[in-house]
């Protein structure tokens, strides 16, 4: 299991590497990545043919995507040749998903370096390196909806996240590939943990192929439950190991399956009220899965919470780990890589849309940042810790101290990002719907009804995404949420604010001018259910500005200071709230000994109203957010692959409050 709470944060250390020629091994193990002679053939002969992925391909539906699973990614020569040959024998509306798991990532130039030899690759590798993920430990979730393909690139230990990923109890893996360096020269991944929870996580039929035929593998595997056959090895290797899964292992359940949702739901179509940011990255990541969607809105898209001019893509960094950083870490990859992609396919237009050049965050001098000075180094193209004077010499605006430089992402126009969202073919959006409601219909679908009791839409998948608005729902409406209200405040750029090409935050952000204005911010109002522009709002803003950047100069516009009034949502943890919706008078029965015995672990599947998810509590940070929290709940409701290690599942779980309620011995 994955869960390092309170251990101290640091990004993964990338290999040290020999090369011979262009084939790089590693220092420590002092072994070769793949095959001097031949990597690429050595590849599909061991793994693809190993595995007859070809045939098998052929028969793959449209309902569930086929799932490799890679133990050692390496180099990644094994999934861009999977790729690769995938997009050569794709069925019709199949999918293929593909996780692979390092506990030392490659640099990206490495893994060029060891790749270009192979033309055939080209187009994959391409891609893949313009989307490689930072060293951060955890998921590191790709998607690429026009080949049909997920890639989850876990970067950690193989024996922890696939003990992770066992802990669903859920058979998701068609095919293995075992890789790794020899095990005379590295434990790896040749562990019988690992050996354990791949037979735990098989399919019937699963199969599995290796290099290696050293026998304490053939004993472990079989051992496992895998039936286990010899046959010629690649190149000057005598024999290599191939199978396939005999019996299911069942590892017992090791912590009370809360937060897991029993029923997913085998169904096409879907309902999402509310078009904000939460809405349209629900509807964007249900509609990439095959779901034809129907979002219905009160108002028009993105003129709730989503309405601010510019936002920026916030993570927060700590020293140690803990839920509310590692989620604002890992959301931040995939955000940035989600809407790095869109701008690469035309959705979004730099200067309107969003500006890249990441955001610097001012950090006062302590125990943090001098660990993420030592430790940020690691991760290059994530974050640097940066001086005042340094921030000065980037901007032409002098802070008030130094801070830390997140270069990815950046600012983006909300409005636009729903826009592109929504405009998948698979999406249809109702607007001007007024406050509509959600109930459950005879025949199990889930309606929306107008406050005139007309039926707007009917489905099996229904998501709400109303930010405080869930709590008008009588199936949500105990979700401990609080309403913020925020004011930004538009401020005309002149000459030192136009050269800025980066977001400054401090208290408040200062994002680079969007058609000649700054949209900085913001005012915080809990509670505060107000729509009107306040002048103290305002003067609160600038006067942020001006403790963070005192050089600089805001002079007034004669009209006065003009902005906007928007709302956010927060839970009291401060985390989303992602996944399915719990019944929650059957989760109250069902872990009542909770009350009595915090720690006890109950066996029980999660009571929950089959096909009802939710998605709200962005808080702050929706922008960053709300992707990875659609990418867990559409998970959720259609049985998928997480993207994210189990304890993150839990920390966004909607159930996780009524969980919490019950150990204090109450219920909600
Ligand atoms: C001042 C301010 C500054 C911010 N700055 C940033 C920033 O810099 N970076 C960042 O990442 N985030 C920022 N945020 C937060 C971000 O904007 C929010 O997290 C995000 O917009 C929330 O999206 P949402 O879809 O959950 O909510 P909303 O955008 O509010 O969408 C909910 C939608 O549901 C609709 N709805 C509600 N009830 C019903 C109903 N009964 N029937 C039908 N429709 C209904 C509403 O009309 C609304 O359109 C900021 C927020 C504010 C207010």
């Amino acid at each position: 299991m994955i869960n390092p709470t309170q251990k101290p944060w640091r990004p993964l250390a990338a290999p040290a590497l020999n090369w011979q020629e262009d084939v790089p091994a590693a220092a420590t193990a002092g072994d070769i990545y793949f095959s001097t002679e031949n990597g690429l053939a050595e590849s599909d002969y061991i793994f693809l043919q190993g595995n007859q992925l070809r045939d098998r391909w052929s028969t793959v539906g449209v309902e569930q995507p086929f799932v490799i699973a890679e133990v050692g990614f390496g180099t990644g020569l094994n999934a861009c040749l999977t790729l690769a040959e995938w997009l050569k024998d794709r069925p019709e509306g199949g999918s293929l998903h593909y996780i692979a798991i390092e506990h030392a990532p490659l640099s990206p130039d490495d893994a060029e370096r060891a790749l270009t030899r192979w033309p055939e690759l080209a187009p994959i590798l391409s891609s893949l390196l313009a989307r490689w993920p930072d060293p951060i430990p955890g998921c590191h979730r790709r998607r690429f909806p026009e080949w049909g393909v997920t890639l989850d690139l876990w970067w950690g230990d193989a024996a922890e996240v696939l003990g992770d990923l066992a802990s669903h109890a859920k058979p998701w893996v068609d095919a293995w590939y075992l890789d790794g360096f020899a095990p005379s020269r590295e434990q790896g991944p040749w562990q019988q943990d690992v050996y354990d929870a791949m037979a735990a996580l098989s399919q019937p039929g699963a199969t599995f192929a290796t290099f290696t035929a050293a026998g304490a593998v053939r004993r472990g595997l079989n051992a496992a439950g895998f039936t286990v056959r010899k046959r010629r090895g690649y190149g000057t290797k005598r024999d290599a190991l191939y199978g396939h899964v005999r019996e299911a292992m069942n590892l017992p359940n090791s912590m009370t399956p809360w937060d897991i949702n029993p029923q997913p739901v085998r169904a096409r179509r879907a309902l999402i009220i509310g078009a904000g940011l939460a809405g349209a990255h629900a509807a964007y990541a249900l509609a990439t899965r095959g779901i034809e969607v129907t979002v219905l809105e009160a108002g028009s898209a993105a003129t709730g919470g989503s309405s601010n001019l510019q936002g920026v893509t916030y993570t927060r960094l700590s020293h140690q780990h803990n839920p509310l950083t590692d989620f604002s870490v890992a959301a931040f990859g995939l955000a940035a890589d989600c809407y790095q992609s869109m701008a690469a396919a035309g959705q979004l237009t730099e200067g309107e849309d969003f500006g890249a050049g990441g955001y610097i965050q001012l950090h006062d001098d302590d125990e943090t940042l001098e660990h993420l000075r030592q430790t940020l180094p690691l991760a290059p193209g994530f974050a640097r810790v940066m001086r005042a004077e340094d921030i000065a010499e980037l901007t032409g605006i002098t802070p008030r101290c130094g801070g830390i430089h997140y270069q990815r992402g950046g600012w983006l126009n909300p409005a636009a990002v729903c826009r592109a969202l929504l405009s998948h073919p698979r999406i249809t959006v109702k607007e001007q719907c007024g406050a509509l409601s959600i109930e459950r219909s005879a025949d199990g679908h889930w309606q929306s009804r107008d406050c005139e009791g007309e039926v707007l839409a009917s489905a099996p998948i229904a998501v709400l995404a109303t930010a405080h608005g869930v709590t008008h729902q009588t199936d949500t409406e105990w979700l401990p949420l609080n309403l913020i209200r925020g004011q930004t405040t538009h401020i005309p750029t002149n000459d030192a604010l136009a050269k800025l090409h980066v977001s400054l935050c401090d208290k408040g952000y200062l994002p680079p001018a969007r058609g000649g204005v700054h949209c900085a911010g913001s005012s915080f109002g809990p509670g505060d259910t107000d729509t009107d522009e306040r002048p103290e709002e305002h003067t609160h803003n600038i006067g942020m500005m001006k403790a963070a950047l005192p050089d600089l100069t805001l002079p007034e516009p004669s009209g006065g200071w003009r902005g906007h009034v928007a709302h956010r949502c927060n839970s009291n943890d401060y985390l989303p709230v992602a996944g399915v919706v719990p019944d929650l008078s059957a989760f109250n029965a069902a872990y009542d000994r909770l009350r009595h015995d915090r720690k006890r672990l109950i066996d029980a599947p999660c009571p929950t109203l089959n096909g009802l998810g939710v998605l709200t509590s962005l808080g702050s940070r929706g922008l960053s957010a709300a992707p990875l929290a659609a990418e867990v709940l559409a998970d959720q409701l259609l049985g998928g692959i997480p993207a994210v290690p189990r304890y993150l599942q839990r920390a966004i779980a909607p159930a996780r409050f009524a969980e919490r309620a019950l150990k204090r011995g109450e219920s909600l």
